[in-house]
């Protein structure tokens, strides 16, 4: 599926802009302003690996590290081909607002490596993803910046991560350093849930606002963007809510049934087939009239910028809620606003991810393993809280939604920033 209209602005200044518009709306004072005008720190490295036919080739990585007023900084890490230093920032931004809205005590970070991992054999993305890590060098650590998979990262990605940052270390200290990366497998240290958490965070938003506005799950039909880590995961968690998953997309194409499609069959398929097209016994459609689907939900769980006007105007739902980071341009936002149609945005909706993570450097710390309705309790705790405040601080200012979010993270922000004052 291809992208979406026009997005004159970068992504980065899309969510400068988001941002702005909250400090207009309470006012925040200077020093928040000055000091969230711009990412903290910005680490470009340029690094040569052997690909499997001895050739050698040099590939670009980013850590952009936003604010960590809060807590260590904290962020995903994507390697895809088109990655730049602008869409890092962008992500890094919305780390930080992300962290502080659903109060885990991190602040904002964001990677990148600009590679296709689907060009590349397993040996040659353990050398790229263990020669970023080299570079990245002491710009991460457990009590510093801490990464996680997002885009065509993974966990066996974070083991490698954790284990070359480990290996650097020297034998006394490489146990103490787990947390140096979270989205970890099970046996490297990493949390159950984890896998799951992102799009765990999506259903439980999803179920908040049903809970509030009263429309009943059951039978609620769905359709989601993108069909990774975060799609496929709360596609099938919220056909077990009682949704039912008219449609699916992905970078090969979209597949439709009205009357649901096998959410567990297609994850299958899609593993197998390198994407959901295809996918028997399903109608194959094409973008528009994926978006334009009858669903009550819709749930884009790809990246950045797939909502536009165009696409705004076709969907037929009552809520849109964002799994992926920055769905919606601008342009698609004042459309849903103009029909009235909620959303949950990403910094609230898709951060489950981020509050799985922070229990399992916690775990680290203290050399536990939670259980799965632990961490699910907890997760769902998270996510309750976070939906309250924005609905609360959308009903205190009469904002939308993702202008309440932005507002009740940054005041947050806001709140440490005069406490502390700068040094020196
Ligand atoms: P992923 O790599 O596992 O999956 C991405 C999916 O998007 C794939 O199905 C891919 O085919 C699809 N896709 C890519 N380009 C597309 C296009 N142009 N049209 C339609 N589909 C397209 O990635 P993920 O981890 O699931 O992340 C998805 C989104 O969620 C990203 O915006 C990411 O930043 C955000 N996010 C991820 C996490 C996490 O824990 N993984 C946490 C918070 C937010």
């Amino acid at each position: 599926m291809g992208a979406t209209s026009e997005h004159p602005i970068s992504f980065y200044q899309v969510a400068n802009a988001q941002v702005q518009e909250a400090f207009d709306i309470f006012e925040a004072d200077e020093l928040t302003r000055v000091v969230l005008g711009a990412p903290k720190s910005q680490v470009v490295v340029n690094f040569p690996v052997r690909m499997r036919d001895e050739s050698y080739r040099l590939f670009t990585g980013y850590r952009v590290q936003h604010n960590n007023v809060r807590g260590p900084y904290k962020g995903g890490v994507r390697f895809a081909p088109d990655v730049t230093l602008d869409e890092v920032k962008a992500l890094a931004a919305l780390m930080t607002y992300k962290c502080s809205l659903i109060d885990v005590p991190f602040g904002g970070a964001k990677g990148g490596v600009t590679v296709d991992p689907k060009a590349h054999s397993r040996h040659e993305l353990e050398r790229i993803t263990r020669r970023f890590t080299h570079e990245l060098g002491s710009n991460i650590g457990p009590d510093y910046d801490i990464p996680a998979p997002d885009m065509g990262t993974d966990a066996q990605t974070m083991v490698w991560m954790m284990d070359t940052y480990m290996n650097g270390l020297g034998a006394n200290h490489k146990n103490a350093v787990r947390g140096v990366v979270t989205g970890k497998s099970l046996l490297a240290g990493g949390s159950v849930g984890r896998d799951k958490a992102t799009g765990q965070g999506v259903v439980f938003a999803i179920e908040e606002w049903a809970d509030d506005t009263n429309f009943d799950l059951a039978g609620a039909r769905f359709h989601v963007q993108g069909f990774g880590n975060v799609g496929s995961h709360l596609a099938r968690l919220l056909a077990r809510s009682g949704g039912i998953c008219v449609g699916a997309a992905d970078a090969s194409g979209a597949v439709a049934d009205p009357n649901g499609l096998d959410v567990d069959a297609l994850t299958r398929w899609a593993a197998g087939n390198g994407g959901v097209r295809g996918f028997d016994g399903a109608e194959s459609v094409t973008r528009d009239e994926f978006f334009g689907l009858e669903s009550e939900i819709f749930i884009p769980a790809a990246k950045e910028f797939q909502v536009g006007a165009h696409e705004a105007a076709l969907l037929k739902v009552k809520l849109v809620a964002e799994g992926a980071n920055g769905p919606t341009s601008p342009e698609g936002d004042a459309v849903l606003r103009e029909r009235g149609i909620v959303v949950l945005p990403d910094i609230l909706a898709n951060a489950g991810g981020v509050v799985v993570s922070y229990f399992e450097w916690v775990q680290n710390r203290r050399s536990e393993s939670w259980s799965l309705p632990e961490v699910d309790r907890r997760l769902k705790e998270k996510i309750r809280a976070g939906y309250r405040l924005v609905r609360n601080t959308a009903q205190e200012f009469g904002v939308h939604n993702r202008q309440a979010a932005f507002v009740a993270s940054a005041r947050r922000l806001e709140a440490c920033y005069r406490e502390r004052g700068i040094f020196p």
